[in-house]
């Protein structure tokens, strides 16, 4: 249970929810020092925090954070998607930074307490959602180059939609040569701060060239295919249930997404073929104008699953079937909503239930 260091609010049900910046009104809070280690979770009212200048995340990136989502179930309650999958990552990016690890049960004790307190920023549209979002950041004040000596660990909670809205148009996609997103040996496969800001710079460089996507390739070759802005990729070879779903290999340098894990299964209960594997820039070409590549989507906690219809390269631009989404992309996007929202069975047991 946290502290119920909050004033009760009047929750208004957002009904235009945006992409980001419907925030609800709590966060939940917990300290970290040396000697006490975390202290217990704190509900407080969403408001700015004070910082000194000399905060040792603000300069040296010492910033891990999570992205997952609490769905409205038929009889009305609240199940988060899968959160001690989310917990464990969020060790791993803090260990990957000299940062203390936070024990999955305070986690996810966190977002419970967070689901319960905001829920009713939620409208009855059944397409939006509740993004939550955990953060933990050195917030030592010293200007030493080493780990902070102290940390502090927020969640917060945006009412979405979805974040290509609730339609699902195939988005055009640049390749990007010029600036990788990761290497062998860096930061690629935690979720860490300083992994996105470089990424900036190609996504202007995509829209400037009329997409709206970037599309990472690997950075010793620059040949085979890594992910979507900030999103996993999978193809499709042939149609229907006979189709095979094929997902570039965890390599060390891709983010392993939990929609992705959860795509392996559901595309397998589908009777498809479900594998992982390479796939390169030439071949990706190459069997979009052959037919061997029927479809190609990207997944992600945020925008679910996202068609790709347009790739432009320096070499040349191709479209993926007609351009447009894919049967096999929507029956696995379909799957996976109705699996959020309760319509589906769980015989995983993914959806944790608030009570
Ligand atoms: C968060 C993220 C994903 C998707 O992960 P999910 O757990 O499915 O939300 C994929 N790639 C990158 C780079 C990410 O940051």
């Amino acid at each position: 249970m946290a502290g119920t260091l909050h004033t009760a609010t009047r929750t208004k049900p957002v009904t235009d929810p945006g992409h980001g910046d419907a925030f609800t009104d709590h966060m939940v809070s917990l300290e970290w020092t040396p000697e006490r280690q975390w202290t217990r979770p704190v509900l407080l009212p969403l408001a700015d925090i004070a910082m000194h200048p000399g905060t040792v995340g603000l300069h040296y990136g010492q910033v891990a954070f999570e992205g997952l989502k609490a769905h409205r179930q038929p009889d009305g309650s609240m199940a988060v998607f899968r959160p001690w999958d989310n917990a464990c990552r969020f060790r791993r990016s803090a260990a990957r930074l000299a940062m203390p690890e936070l024990p999955d049960e305070l986690f996810v004790a966190a977002i419970d307490d967070l689901v319960r307190h905001d829920e009713g920023w939620l409208s009855d549209n059944p397409s939006h959602s509740l993004y939550l979002r955990p953060l933990m950041y050195g917030d030592e004040r010293t200007l030493m180059l080493r780990p902070s000596r102290t940390y502090r660990f927020l969640l917060m909670a945006f009412v979405t939609g979805g974040f290509f809205g609730d339609n699902v148009d195939a988005v055009s996609v640049w390749v990007a040569h010029e600036h990788p997103r990761a290497f062998p040996g860096g930061t690629g496969d935690v979720k860490i701060a300083g992994n996105y800001a470089p990424a900036f710079n190609a996504q202007q460089q995509a829209q400037a060239a009329g997409c709206q996507q970037v599309i990472w390739l690997d950075a010793t070759e620059g040949e085979w295919v890594e992910e979507m802005g900030g999103m996993n990729l999978f193809f499709v070879r042939g149609h229907g249930p006979r189709a095979e779903v094929v997902t570039p290999r965890l390599s060390g340098t891709l983010l392993p997404g939990v929609t992705r894990d959860t795509l392996l299964t559901l595309a397998a209960r589908l009777g498809m073929t479900a594998r992982e594997e390479s796939v390169g820039l030439r071949q990706w070409r190459k069997e979009c104008l052959d037919g061997g590549i029927t479809e190609v989507f990207a997944c992600g906690t945020a925008a679910v699953v996202t068609p790709v219809g347009q790739v432009r390269d320096r070499d040349g631009d191709w479209t993926i079937g007609d351009g447009t989404p894919g049967p096999v992309t929507r029956a696995l996007r379909t799957a996976l909503l109705d699996l959020h929202h309760g319509i589906a069975p769980d015989p995983d047991g993914w959806m944790h239930h608030i009570h």
